[in-house]
């Protein structure tokens, strides 16, 4: 089992600095060997939105391969069939950035293709993501409508040409996204769980929980996203698949963790808006962590249940709470679901 690195914050640049100098990830880098940073650009949008890779990533990402003399840095990427890569990379803030840094951007729906051959068959890659030194996957940890979740794995869907994201589908996503995993295997994984939707890859219901983290392994990635989004194995079969496929290792457990700062260095919940504020309706809430507060309404959402007599937050420290409290704050409730901050996993384990 690998080190997940994890961090919390509002500053997704300064994070991913963090991060990568944490796993020291410049050492995966072939000697003379490029960089391709993978993002999710699945469609226009901006990151508060839910759907797309915060600008700050890719920002933080190049700054520290050019400070560890990598020089061949690229970003690759292609958008959903039926959306336009450039204009989504425009609107997300990525030309800027490329501008800044004096980095290419690169289309995928222009690029060549080469057949692979997988667990499934032969699948068509395009080649940047193929011949980089280092495939950088920077997904979004957020909800999906058909595959419940996605992340490092099925982000990679980006990587094959629209005709091939087509067929996807006619093969029902579980098979192909496990195959691809296992055949294109990125060698960094570096999580943006900033402001993740809570069911559609397109964003419009985020959930901010202001976290960010780094494996080495996408099936891993994938393996302990799934349990902070309070989903099992059944929900998400991918994962195992991809495993058996030889696309890496979907066990962690908690001394995988490199905690490099405290939940408290993020900003408290904002006000939840729309389908959050219904799940959370009747929470009682005070000073939150925004790691915890997202747990707790990915767990709502996961089980169906309403919030009444929940207490979460800082503010219950010290207090005794006649109910089910979230996290170490509220270990003086009745029935407290421990951690600092929980997964929805465990707060979804408690509220069934
Ligand atoms: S348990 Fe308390 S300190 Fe820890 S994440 Fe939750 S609210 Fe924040």
């Amino acid at each position: 089992m690998g080190t997940i690195w994890q961090v919390y914050g509002d500053n997704a640049h300064a994070m991913t600095m963090r991060l990568l100098e944490a796993a020291q990830a410049h050492e995966l880098v072939p000697a003379g060997g490029s960089v391709a940073l993978k993002p999710n650009l699945v469609l226009s949008a901006v990151a508060e939105d839910g759907a797309v890779t915060h600008p700050g990533v890719l920002s933080g990402c190049i700054e520290y391969f050019f400070e560890h003399g990598v020089r061949d840095v690229s970003v690759i990427e292609s958008s959903w069939v039926g959306d336009n890569t450039m204009r989504a990379m425009r609107r997300a803030g990525y030309e800027q950035v490329c501008s800044r840094y004096d980095v290419p951007f690169f289309d995928l729906k222009r690029d060549k293709t080469r057949a692979v051959q997988t667990a499934i068959g032969p699948i068509d890659v395009c080649e940047r993501a193929l011949n980089a030194g280092l495939l950088v996957d920077l997904p979004v940890l957020k909800g999906h409508c058909q595959t419940r979740m996605t992340c490092a794995l099925k982000n990679l869907k980006g990587c094959i040409p629209d005709r091939e994201k087509r067929r996807f589908h006619t093969l029902g996503l579980t098979r192909p996204i496990a195959a691809l995993g296992a055949a294109l295997r990125p060698g960094l994984v570096i999580v943006d769980s900033i402001c993740g939707d809570l069911c559609f890859e397109e964003g419009g219901t985020p959930v901010p929980t202001n976290r960010m983290y780094l494996c080495t392994d996408a099936v891993q990635a994938d393996a302990y996203g799934r349990a902070l989004m309070g989903l099992d194995s059944d929900d998400v079969p991918y994962i195992e698949l991809a495993e058996h496929f030889g696309g890496g290792e979907a066990a962690w457990d908690e001394s995988d963790l490199v905690m490099l700062n405290e939940p408290t260095a993020a900003a408290r919940y904002v006000r939840p808006k729309g389908t959050v504020a219904r799940l959370t309706r009747g929470v009682h809430e005070d000073q939150a962590c925004s790691a915890c507060f997202a747990s707790l309404v990915r767990a709502l959402y996961e089980t169906g249940r309403d919030g009444r007599d929940i207490c979460i937050g800082q503010g219950w420290q010290g207090k005794e709470i006649d109910g089910l409290g979230i996290g170490r704050c509220c270990s003086g409730a009745v029935e407290c679901v421990p951690g600092c901050p929980p997964t929805a996993e465990a707060i979804a384990a408690h509220l069934l």
